[in-house]
C-alpha cells in the first residue's frame, strides 16, 4: 500500500505496454486500469503522428487504443489543459485523465482557478521533464549537427545530460549544453522552466533514480495526492501494476539531478533577463520586436491565462482596428492581464507567425512580479493577485515603503534602501 509522500518503483504487467514505454509502462498501465474500471470515462495524451517529431493530441475511451500512447515524444511541445477547455467542455461532467507535463499541470490548475476547468474531474499523471525541442529544430540540428537525415531516426531521448538519436545504423548523442550554446536543444522556455517534477499532479512519474536491476525497467513515481495512492494501490491490488520501495540511493540521486537542473532554470534565466537590458535599452528592445507583431491573436488564443469571451485586444476604443504595425497597447493589455499568472509553457512565442519572443517578455515580468507579491503561479489552487485584494497584506506592503503613498520604495523596501 502506498500513502500521499511516498517514492516507489512501478512496472506494469502488460506486455504490449512493457514494449512500447519509455520506462516501466506504469503511466500507460494506469491509465488502462483507471479507463477498464471507469475510474476515468476518457483518456486524453499524445501520441506519435506521422514521424517521432509530431506529437498528437489524442482522446482515449477504448482501452485497447491506450498502448499506441505509450513512450515520451521530445518534440511534445504542445499543451493540453487548453485544449480540454476548448473541445472537452472543461471537464464538467467528464472524467478526463491526462498525462501532464510541469507547465500542463501549471496550465490546469490557472485555468481551474479562472473555472474554464473542472478539477473535481481531473485526474494528472505527471511525467518528469527535462525539456522539449520544437520539431522543426530538432530536424535541422538532427542534419546539420548529428550529420543524420532526420526521417531515418526512429528514437529520440534526453539522457544524462545528451540528447541521443537512434537511426538506421548507429545511435549518437551530444550534450545538451553543446546544442543550446549554438541556438539547437530545448525551447528556451524549457531552459528556464523549473517545473522539473510536477507535484501537483495526482502522480509525478520518471526515469531519474530508478537504479539496479530496474534501471530502464521500471517507473519512478511519487505519490502526490490521496487520489494518486487510491489509483496506484487499486491498480497494484488488482495484479496489473507491480510496486517497490524506491531505493534510498536513487531517491538521492534524483533529488540531485532535480537540483541540478533547477540551478540550471536558474542561470538561463539571469543570462535572458540580463540580454533584455535594462530601463530604456529594454523598452527599445520590446518596442521592436513587438512592433512585427501582425495581430494574428494566436498568442492569446492558445495561452492558458487568456479566458476572456472577447479580448480587450478587439476593443476598438483600447486598440485601433486596422493599424499595422500594431499600436503597443495590444502588447501592454497582454503584460498587465497575463504576468502575473504566466506559467512560462512558451507556447505564445512557439506559435507566432513573426518569432517575438513572447514568452520571455512575459517571464522576465512574471518572476519579477513573483519576487514583489510572493504568487507562484500554477502552484496549487491559491487566487491570482487581482483577485484576492487582502486588507492585512495590502497595509504590510505600503508600511514597508516606509511612506504613505505607493511613489518610493516599492522595489527596494524603505528598510533596505
Ligand atoms: C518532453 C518530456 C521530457 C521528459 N524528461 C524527463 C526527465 O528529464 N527526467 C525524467 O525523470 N523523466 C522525464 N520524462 C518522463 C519520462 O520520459 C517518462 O515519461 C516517465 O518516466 C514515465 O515512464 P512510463 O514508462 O511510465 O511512461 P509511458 O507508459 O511510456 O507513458 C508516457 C506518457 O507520456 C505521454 N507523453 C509522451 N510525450 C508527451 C508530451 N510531449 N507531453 C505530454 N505527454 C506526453 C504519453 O502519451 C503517455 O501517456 C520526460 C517526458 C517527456 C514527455
Ligand atoms: S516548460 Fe518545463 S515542463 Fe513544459 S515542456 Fe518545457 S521543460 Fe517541460
Ligand atoms: S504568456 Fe505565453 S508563456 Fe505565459 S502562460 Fe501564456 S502562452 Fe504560456
Ligand atoms: S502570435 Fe505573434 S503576431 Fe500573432 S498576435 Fe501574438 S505577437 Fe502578434
Amino acid at each position: 500500500m502506498v500513502a500521499k509522500g511516498d517514492m516507489v518503483y512501478a512496472w506494469t504487467n502488460d506486455a504490449g505496454i512493457a514494449d512500447k514505454a519509455e520506462c516501466g509502462g506504469a503511466v500507460t498501465g494506469l491509465w488502462k486500469f483507471a479507463l477498464e474500471n471507469k475510474i476515468v470515462d476518457a483518456v486524453f495524451t499524445v501520441k506519435k503522428g506521422v514521424d517521432l517529431y509530431d506529437a498528437v493530441p489524442t482522446l482515449i475511451t477504448d482501452p485497447a487504443d491506450l498502448e499506441k500512447t505509450a513512450g515520451s515524444l521530445h518534440c511534445g511541445t504542445l499543451l493540453l489543459p487548453k485544449l480540454i477547455k476548448k473541445y472537452l467542455d472543461g471537464a464538467k461532467d467528464k472524467k478526463i485523465g491526462v498525462t501532464v507535463k510541469g507547465c500542463d499541470a501549471m496550465a490546469m490548475y490557472e485555468l481551474a482557478k479562472r473555472k474554464q476547468i473542472n478539477m473535481d474531474n481531473i485526474l494528472m499523471i505527471g511525467v518528469n521533464c527535462g525539456g522539449s525541442v520544437n520539431p522543426g529544430v530538432a530536424r535541422e540540428m538532427i542534419e546539420k549537427k548529428y550529420g543524420v537525415d532526420p526521417n531515418d531516426v526512429h528514437k529520440e531521448e534526453i539522457d544524462k545530460g545528451q540528447f541521443i538519436i537512434e537511426y538506421e545504423g548507429g545511435h549518437k548523442g551530444i550534450t545538451v549544453d553543446e546544442l543550446e550554446e549554438e541556438g539547437y536543444g530545448r525551447r528556451t522556455n524549457c531552459r528556464r522552466c523549473k517545473a522539473k517534477v510536477p507535484r501537483q499532479a495526482d502522480l509525478a512519474a520518471g526515469n531519474w533514480g530508478v537504479i539496479g536491476d530496474k534501471a530502464g525497467k521500471a517507473t519512478f513515481v511519487e505519490v502526490c495526492s490521496e487520489k494518486g495512492a487510491e489509483l496506484l494501490n487499486a491498480a497494484q491490488k488488482a495484479g496489473v501494476m507491480n510496486v517497490q520501495a524506491a531505493e534510498p540511493k536513487g531517491i538521492a540521486i534524483r533529488g540531485k539531478i532535480e537540483g541540478a537542473m533547477l540551478k540550471l532554470g536558474d542561470k538561463w534565466r539571469a543570462k535572458d533577463f540580463g540580454n533584455l537590458g535594462t530601463g530604456k535599452e529594454r523598452l527599445d528592445k520590446i518596442l521592436k520586436e513587438t512592433s512585427r507583431c501582425i495581430k494574428c491573436y494566436q498568442c492569446i488564443d492558445q495561452c492558458p491565462i487568456c479566458y476572456c469571451v472577447e479580448c480587450s485586444t478587439k476593443k476598438p476604443e483600447l486598440v485601433a482596428p486596422g493599424v499595422l504595425p500594431v499600436p503597443f497597447m495590444f502588447h501592454l493589455i497582454r503584460f498587465a492581464h497575463i504576468a502575473d499568472s504566466c506559467v512560462n509553457c512558451g507556447q505564445c512565442e512557439e506559435i507566432c507567425p513573426m518569432e517575438i519572443p513572447n514568452s520571455l517578455f512575459m517571464h522576465a515580468q512574471q518572476v519579477e512580479l513573483e519576487d514583489l507579491f510572493g504568487y507562484k503561479p500554477g502552484a496549487d489552487m491559491s487566487l491570482p493577485l487581482l483577485a484576492l485584494v487582502d486588507e492585512k497584506s495590502e497595509r504590510a506592503r505600503l508600511g514597508k515603503t516606509g511612506s504613505d503613498q505607493i511613489y518610493l520604495n516599492v522595489f527596494t523596501p524603505a528598510d533596505k534602501a
